[in-house]
């Protein structure tokens, strides 16, 4: 459709992103401040929120489909880490597709359950996780599946993660949804869902989280 070098292919949108805050055509998730955004009744406080054990998963209320993602996590000092217990969350996309969140540094589990693991599928490429009581960042552009009208996949759901800039899945395909010691089928199902952090029962923390919806090439300026 375009020529090379064309001038009339259409300039792609400004977007402003300072250093260490969200870009200008984000989703602000949180922000510090509050779980507006969000259902579910977890604390916050001091810029961060934390999960509070016992009083389930929370999730976007929107939904959303092929993203950018950033979130920023933290098992605090005083958790203990053992294998998948004392410091386990996760964040779900489409509320299906689970990146692991657990203390690994140090903290010996199953690799497709450690830091950074395409739960229960993929561990990651290597382990760039922070000690407890330091913040990691995962940084994501997650792929959701694509179905035909029989409802066969067609393009399966995929990620490339960067934990602490480090990187640890690079389009990695998910075989399906997440499960535990199973991995279930797709199924054809509408393109978005909510961005989901579990409750596995241990006070991680949480903060400066932003979504960018994924575009695509030469659309018209806004
Ligand atoms: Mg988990």
């Amino acid at each position: 459709k375009w020529e090379v070098h064309d001038k009339k292919r259409p300039q792609p949108a400004m977007v402003s992103a300072p250093h260490g805050k969200a870009p200008s055509d984000a989703v602000v998730l949180f922000d510090g401040k509050d779980l507006s955004k969000w259902t579910g009744g977890w604390e916050v406080k001091d810029g961060y929120f934390q999960v509070k054990p016992g009083s389930g998963n929370i999730s976007t209320k929107e939904g959303f489909g092929s993203c950018q993602l950033h979130i920023e996590w933290m098992v605090p000092e005083t958790c203990k880490c053992e294998g998948q217990h004392g410091c386990n969350s996760g964040l779900f996309f489409m509320d299906r597709y689970e990146l692991q969140i657990l203390g690994s540094n140090p903290n010996k589990t199953y690799p497709d359950g450690m830091a950074g693991a395409m739960y229960g599928q993929y561990p990651p490429l290597v382990n760039a996780c922070n000690p407890n009581g330091q913040w990691n960042t995962y940084d994501v552009i997650f792929e959701g599946p694509l179905f035909d009208t029989e409802g066969k996949v067609t393009r399966k759901a995929s990620v490339t993660v960067l934990h602490n800039g480090v990187a640890l899945h690079h389009k990695q395909e998910f075989n399906g949804p997440s499960g535990h010691q199973n991995t279930p089928k797709y199924f054809k199902y509408d393109g978005t869902g909510p961005i989901r952090l579990q409750d596995h029962g241990d006070p991680v923390r949480f903060r400066n989280i932003w979504i960018r919806p994924l575009g695509e090439y030469d659309q018209p300026e806004k």
